[in-house]
């Protein structure tokens, strides 16, 4: 029998929810950002049905939560709060993010179009951090044959045989594609630093050469995006429990992410050396608070969405003389 979960946020079971809607009040505005306050007020009133979503005054206002760390910055993620939620519920939550889904699903369109330029989506996350729960959410209703995911595993024999970026430069998005690293190129500065699996003196350098190699991309045309899925120690230890008490989460369990626990520390210190050294303001790392599932994936939905609106990909000019043309009978 599937154990509980999610007390802790709401104060009242799932089945409870689901009979009982929460009202979707929002929270004191001394308790939010003044920016993130009138994106909540918004979103709340169209999750009620009073006004009709105004996406251009959404797009304006910056979601409270997300830290997107400066180039050379000394970053303290234990200082960042894993539960934000910027004020939202779960329902508002919901509902904005059908907005975003909107606004990525038309830019993803045009960037096919144009198909000059690229966006390269990367994830990281401790094990259980939510990588796959945010590709399934943030890409619900994009083009299939626009969106390219990749999941890098254990490297294979001949990809160990290789440079360690051989693997994840043949996967980059071409002209027009999105592409989703589901983990990537800073698994060899992240998981190989924090169990050794290279001296020092071979993923030391790696830093610099993956700044190196991100601005080799931007220069291509491929724009960088990249999400640290933030989640606290304690969450992660409801998320194995759930996965051990619930037969259906079974397949995702792995005895080996119970090991890799037992180095919780040394990999937030390997995440904040990666996000702190490999920041640029080319390829600025986002910090992503990611208890709460729904605000996580309206954070990285709508970073996705303004990323496209700045690169404003244009639909190519149409050949001349073709609103002359005529189809034969
Ligand atoms: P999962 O994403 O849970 O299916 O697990 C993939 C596993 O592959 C994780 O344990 C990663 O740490 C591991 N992995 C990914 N990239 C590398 C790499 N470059 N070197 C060693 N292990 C890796
Ligand atoms: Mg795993």
């Amino acid at each position: 029998m599937a154990k509980k979960r999610g007390k802790r946020h709401s104060g009242q079971s799932d089945t409870t929810r689901a009979r009982k809607p929460k009202p979707l009040s929002p929270r004191p505005e001394s308790d939010q950002p003044p920016s993130s306050a009138a994106w909540a007020r918004s979103v709340m009133r169209h999750a009620k049905r009073e006004s009709p979503v105004d996406t251009a005054a959404l797009a304006s206002c910056a979601a409270a939560g997300i830290v997107t760390v400066q180039p050379g910055e000394a970053l303290d993620l234990a200082a960042i709060d894993a539960n934000a939620d910027g004020g939202l519920d779960k329902e508002a939550s919901k509902q904005a993010l059908l907005v975003e889904h909107g606004r990525i699903q038309a830019l993803q369109e045009r960037l096919y179009a144009e198909h000059r330029r690229s966006l390269l989506v990367v994830l990281q996350a401790i094990d259980t951090g939510g990588k796959d729960g945010t590709i399934r959410s943030v890409f619900e209703g994009v083009n299939p044959q626009g969106c390219r995911v990749w999941s890098f595993k254990v490297p294979s024999a001949e990809e160990r045989d290789h440079d360690f970026l051989w693997r994840y430069h043949a996967k980059v998005p071409g002209r027009g594609m999105i592409g989703v690293f589901n983990r990537s190129h800073y698994e060899d500065v992240l998981v190989v630093r924090v169990k050794s699996l290279e001296p020092e003196g071979v993923w030391r350098p790696r830093y610099d050469l993956i700044n190196d190699f991100e601005r080799m991309l931007t220069l291509s045309g491929v724009t960088v995006l990249k999400f640290f899925l933030h989640i606290s120690k304690d969450e992660q230890k409801e998320r194995l429990e759930a996965r051990i008490a619930d037969p259906e989460k079974h397949w995702k369990f792995d005895a080996a992410d119970l090991v890799e626990r037992q180095s919780w520390d040394a990999y937030q210190g390997a995440f904040t050396d990666a996000l702190s050294r490999c920041s640029t303001s080319h390829a600025p790392w986002h910090v992503v608070p990611a208890n709460r599932k729904w605000y996580r994936n309206l954070l990285v939905a709508r970073t996705i969405a303004n990323t496209l609106e700045a690169m404003d990909p244009r639909y190519p000019d149409a050949q001349p003389g073709i609103a002359e043309l005529t189809v034969p009978d």
